[in-house]
């Protein structure tokens, strides 16, 4: 059975929808050569798993609306957002972001009164819970420039889309059960309190953000397992394993894979480095 079969008998068992509109086109040779200068992981896949991606971000596109809030929204920014909710998930074929129906992109961060330009407007991304269950904001600058730039170990669509799978079974901890089946919460946790107390204590290259608490501490090493899992495995490798676990990827092979001029490019991207302070602003309603 084709992906595509698949994936409408998931949808009609799902919704009890027979007829669903499914019409995925084909991408462009030139949105091909994008994502291969843009996205490390999709660069790194061979012609077969490749396509597949392409595939599975066609169905995520098609049920997921991306609008832009100030924005205009190309076909490429869309193919970044669905480029980061695949490669969280992409060893669950099946998987479906019931928690998420909209994208919206901004004109660049913004603080928690939703004001750009402000001294305190550093948030690049959020999800919504409670009232605004089902939808993501997402800087539009920084959704670039988290695939940019491979080196920094910061992805702001791959952070907000970890919190959704983190939140998906309710439970907002920083343990994604859902992604569960051979790791236990209580020895994560565990671990996820003693490496923040070394982010703290200045004893950690995970980056301080990850302190917060074991949510964002999940979301921040997501974003470092797949942009440099080889230093993660390195340096952390109570917590790349368990990733791994979770992820069911062992995303460092993956990487060594990664076209040369990529490598170049991520290069040339951190040599650009922008200023990117996220607040730690807690905002009622939404997650950051
Ligand atoms: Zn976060």
């Amino acid at each position: 059975m084709s992906l595509l079969e698949t994936v409408k008998q998931f949808f009609t068992r799902l919704f009890g929808l027979n007829d669903i509109a499914v019409d995925l086109k084909p991408l462009s040779n030139e949105l091909r050569t994008f994502l291969s200068q843009n996205v490390s992981f999709y660069a790194a896949l061979n012609e077969t798993e490749k396509s597949v991606f392409e595939q599975r971000a066609g169905m995520f596109l098609q049920t997921t609306q991306i609008i832009g809030h100030d924005v205009e929204v190309t076909e490429q920014d869309k193919l970044l957002v669905a480029s980061a909710a695949i490669m969280l998930v992409w060893r669950f074929p099946d998987w479906y972001y019931v928690n998420l129906h909209t994208v919206s992109l901004v004109s660049g961060s913004f603080n928690e009164h939703s004001q750009f330009g402000q001294p305190d407007s550093g948030i690049q991304g959020m999800v919504g819970t409670g009232a605004m269950r089902g939808q993501m904001i997402l800087s539009k600058p920084a959704l670039h420039y988290g695939f940019s730039n491979d080196r920094d170990k910061k992805n702001v669509a791959l952070h907000e889309f970890s919190h959704l799978l983190d939140t998906v079974d309710g439970g907002l901890d920083g343990f994604p059960e859902r992604l569960s089946d051979n790791v236990y919460s209580v020895p994560w946790l565990d671990l996820v309190r003693k490496e923040i107390d070394k982010i703290h204590r200045k004893q950690s290259n995970i980056r301080d953000y990850g302190g917060t608490n074991p949510m964002e501490f999940f979301a921040v090493a997501t974003e470092y397992f797949f942009e440099r899992p080889s230093m993660l495995c390195r340096k952390h490798p109570e917590v790349y394993e368990t990733l791994k676990s979770f992820y069911r990827q062992d995303v460092a092979p993956l990487q060594n894979r990664l076209n040369p001029e990529k490598k170049r490019l991520a290069h040339v991207a951190v040599a650009n480095a922008i200023s990117d302070v996220v607040t730690l602003a807690v905002i009622p309603s939404l997650i950051v």
